[in-house]
C-alpha cells in the first residue's frame, strides 16, 4: 500500500528527513533574546528551576569525575546556542565536544565560547573546545571529531534524546554516539520527558491533549502507544513546538546495555529537587539563581564572562533575598509542565 509508510521504507525515510529538517529549522529561528526579554517570559521560573537542576546534576557528576581523574572530557550532546557553557567553565573541565542537529544553534554556542573565553581572566585557563553540526541520531560524531580517538568522561544530553526515539535505529545511533567514546566508569547524564507522566496526563484528559496556559502536549492517538515512532506535539510558550517522541524508559535501559550502561539512577524532577534540596549549598544556589533576575539589565553570562567580580557581588548581594523555592515560585502551571520530566544518570561499566 502506498499510504502505509511501515511498509514503504523510501517514503518513511522521506518523512523522518522532513521531521529532523523541522527541529534543525525550528532551533534555527529560535530568536537568542536578552535577559531583559527572557525576564518577561511567563515561564522564567520554570526556566531558573531547570537550570538549577541541570547545575546540581552537572556539578556532582564532575565531582564524582574528578576524584579519578584531573583532565575530564565532555561531550554536550544537543547543546542548542550552549546553555551549560558556564557550568562547564565552573566545572574546571578540560575539554568540551558541543554537537547539535541546528546549525545556527552551533554557531551561537562557539560564539558564546569564544567570547567566554576572550573575556575571561587571564590566569583562568578556559577549557578547549570543539564544535559540530550533525543529526546525532543519524550521523556518527566518531567520524566528525579531529581526535578519532577521542574518550570522554561524561556525555551531557539535556533535553535532546526524545527527539531521537521515532525510531529503533535513530534512537541506537543517539545512543551509540552518547556512551561508544566514554571511558569505563564515565557518566552519561541527561534530562527527558517521563513516559509514564505524559501517559498518565493524557489517559485523563478527555480529548487528545492536554496542559495549560503555558505548555500543552497533543497527542494524535489515545491509547496506543507504540515503542517507537510515539509522537506527540510539545507546545511550550513558543519555546519548543516541534513533533517529540515517547520514550519508554525500561527499554531506553535495555537498550543502554547494548554499551556496558548501567542505570545508576532515575528520578522525577520533583524527587530530584525533593532530595537536593536538602543541601545548603543548593539551596544557596537556588537562592542566587532567583535573585539574579533581579538585575534585568545585565545579561547574567554576559556579566559572568566580562566582569566575575561583579557577577559574584550580585550573588553576594542576593544572598539576603528571601528563599524561594520552585513550588513558591513557580506558578502552578509551570509545576505542571517542569514536573513532566525527568534525570537520568547511566555509568560505563567496561
Ligand atoms: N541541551 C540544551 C539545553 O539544555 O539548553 C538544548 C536543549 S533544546 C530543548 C533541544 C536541542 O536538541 C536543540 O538544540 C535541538 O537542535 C537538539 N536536537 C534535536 N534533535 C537533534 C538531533 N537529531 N541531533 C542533534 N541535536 C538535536
Amino acid at each position: 500500500d502506498e499510504e502505509d509508510e511501515d511498509s514503504c521504507p523510501r517514503k518513511l525515510q522521506l518523512t523522518e528527513e522532513r521531521h529532523s529538517q523541522k527541529v534543525a529549522s525550528h532551533y534555527n529561528t529560535l530568536q537568542e533574546c536578552g535577559l531583559e526579554e527572557r525576564n518577561k517570559s511567563r515561564i522564567l521560573h520554570m526556566r531558573n528551576f531547570n537550570n538549577w537542576l541541570k547545575s546540581i546534576l552537572i556539578g556532582e557528576i564532575l565531582e564524582q569525575v574528578r576524584q579519578e581523574r584531573r583532565d575530564v572530557c565532555v561531550l554536550d550532546l544537543g547543546c542548542g546556542k550552549g546553555g551549560d557553557l558556564l557550568k562547564w567553565r565552573k566545572g574546571h573541565i578540560s575539554r568540551l565536544v558541543c554537537a547539535d542537529i541546528a546549525a545556527v544553534s552551533v554557531e551561537q554556542c562557539q560564539q558564546r565560547y569564544n567570547d567566554m573565553k576572550r573575556k575571561c581572566h587571564p590566569n583562568e585557563r578556559i577549557f578547549s573546545a570543539e564544535f559540530i553540526t550533525a543529526d546525532c541520531t543519524k550521523e556518527l560524531l566518531s567520524d566528525k571529531l579531529k581526535d578519532a580517538e577521542m574518550k570522554f568522561d561524561v556525555c551531557s544530553c539535556q533535553f535532546v534524546y526524545h527527539y531521537s526515539f521515532e525510531s529503533h535505529e535513530q534512537a541506537d545511533t543517539m545512543l551509540r554516539n552518547a556512551c561508544e567514546r566514554l571511558r569505563p566508569g564515565g557518566f552519561f547524564i541527561g534530562t527527558t520527558p517521563d513516559a509514564y507522566e505524559l501517559v498518565k496526563r493524557l489517559e485523563l484528559s478527555d480529548s487528545n491533549s492536554f496542559g495549560n496556559e503555558v505548555y500543552s502536549v497533543t497527542f494524535q492517538k489515545k491509547g496506543e502507544y507504540p515503542l517507537f515512532g510515539c509522537q506527540y506535539d510539545f507546545n511550550l510558550e513558543g519555546v519548543v513546538n516541534v513533533p517529540e517522541f515517547l520514550v519508554y524508559f525500561p527499554l531506553f535501559e535495555e537498550m543502554a546495555k547494548k554499551y556496558n550502561m548501567r542505570l545508576v539512577y532515575k528520578k522525577t524532577f520533583y524527587e530530584f529537587f525533593q532530595e537536593k534540596i536538602k543541601n545548603e549549598q543548593n539551596k544557596l544556589l537556588m537562592q542566587r539563581m532567583s535573585a539574579l533576575e533581579q538585575y534585568p539589565a545585565d545579561d547574567r553570562s554576559k556579566l559572568a564572562s566580562e566582569n566575575p567580580e561583579e557577577y559574584e557581588h550580585a550573588k553576594g548581594k542576593s544572598e539576603c533575598a528571601d528563599v524561594r523555592l520552585p513550588l513558591g515560585t513557580l506558578s502552578k502551571s509551570e509545576w505542571e509542565a517542569t514536573s513532566i520530566y525527568l534525570v537520568f544518570v547511566f555509568e560505563k561499566m567496561s
